[in-house]
C-alpha cells in the first residue's frame, strides 16, 4: 500500500512541503553537519512550495569544505526550508533539520 501524503509548514504556519512517506522516515545526509534529511526524487512523491534562490549560499563546515546551498525558502517569512547541492536539478533535494513541522 502507498504511503499517506503528509503536509508539513513552516513555524509561520505557510504550507511548505506535502511528502510521501513522512520526513521522519527519510535518511540523514551523514556528511552534513546540518543534519539534513534526503529526499530521493527517485523514491518520494513530494511537492516543496517554496521559493528557491538563483544564487547559492556558500557555507564552510569544520572540516574545511565549502557546500553551495541553492536554498528553498518559505514563501510567506523566508525562512529556509530545504536547498539543492546544484544549480540544475539533481536527484536529490534535502531538508534541513526541523525546518517544518506538521502542525500548522
Ligand atoms: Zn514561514
Amino acid at each position: 500500500m502507498a504511503d499517506l501524503i503528509t503536509s508539513y509548514y513552516c513555524v509561520c504556519s505557510q504550507l511548505v512541503l506535502t511528502i510521501a512517506p513522512p520526513i521522519t522516515a527519510l535518511p540523514r545526509l551523514k556528511t552534513s553537519p546540518f543534519k539534513s534529511r534526503v529526499i530521493s526524487h527517485a523514491d518520494c512523491v513530494y511537492s516543496l512550495t517554496c521559493a528557491r534562490d538563483t544564487f547559492p549560499t556558500i557555507l564552510k563546515r569544520d572540516d574545511g569544505i565549502e557546500e553551495y546551498h541553492y536554498v528553498h525558502r518559505c514563501q510567506r517569512c523566508q525562512l529556509p526550508v530545504a536547498y539543492d547541492l546544484e544549480e540544475t536539478p539533481s536527484s536529490f533535494t534535502f531538508l534541513y533539520d526541523e525546518s517544518c513541522n506538521t502542525k500548522g
